[in-house]
């Protein structure tokens, strides 16, 4: 499997190119936090949801601080308010419980495995979640695995898989060293621009030659342009 998805990888780099991510790797709090607000909604959305908090708010402590329909309020224009604001809630005070302060600096000497256990284990946190925080702000070899890498893993036949969650354990443990930023962006641009949820553009897929979807839609279509806009590599 390590040298299928190699070669999946490279020819994913040789389309949408190796990602751009900012020089300074984003806090874990942030991270955390900015994932929560992304579930089921756009980045552009999220973003704005995370911005409101910022510039709001001097810092996560007074986050804390609020009510569940205070921080609803701020967070709307992502959606699922309710949810959104027990879950980042939780998270801030179970923390501050644990620690006596909000803080997760003490993650980075964890094991990759050790940090998934401490973060699920907050009602709330979910794998993806987690593996978020080990990807794109401690720079771990860790692939997160959300609707568009799980799709389009299925149907490239890398893994055959029932569910995100076991779609995560089989792609990390074969995942190639060093490639797990570009692997699991380009997977979303793949899935966001053209291996389509309704409907894939097969015709002008990177892949097509090595793609064993069954259901390939081989009609002519133009390129197309999808925005490339990251939320966790821009907060
Ligand atoms: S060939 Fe079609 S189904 Fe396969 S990855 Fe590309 S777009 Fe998706």
């Amino acid at each position: 499997m390590k040298d299928k998805i190699k070669k999946i990888n490279k020819l994913l780099v040789k389309h949408f190119g190796i990602p751009k991510r900012s020089k300074k790797l984003p806090d874990p709090i942030n991270t955390l936090i900015a994932t929560v607000l992304s579930q089921n909604t756009n980045d552009k959305n999220s973003y704005q949801a995370y911005q409101n908090l910022k510039k709001k708010y001097k810092s996560w402590s007074e986050v804390a601080e609020l009510t569940k329909s205070e921080l609803e309020k701020v967070i709307r224009v992502a959606g699922l308010g309710k949810q959104k604001s027990s879950a980042i809630l939780s998270f801030l005070k179970t923390l501050k419980k644990r620690n006596g302060k909000i803080d997760l600096g003490y993650i980075t000497e964890m094991s990759d495995e050790n940090i998934l256990d401490e973060l699920t284990s907050i009602k709330g946190i979910g794998v993806k979640t987690a593996s978020c925080v080990l990807l794109f702000s401690l720079d771990r070899n860790i692939c997160p695995v959300d609707t568009h890498v799980h799709r389009t893993l299925n149907r490239i036949g890398i893994v055959k898989t029932s569910s995100p969650a076991k779609t995560f354990e089989i792609i990390n443990k074969h995942l190639p060293d060093g490639i797990a930023h570009q692997f699991h962006t380009n997977l979303i641009n793949l899935g966001r621009a053209i291996c389509k949820s309704s409907k894939p553009i097969c015709s002008i897929c990177p892949l097509l030659l090595e793609c064993k979807y069954k259901y390939k839609n081989l009609e002519k279509s133009d390129s197309v342009n999808v925005s490339r806009f990251l939320l966790l590599d821009s907060i």
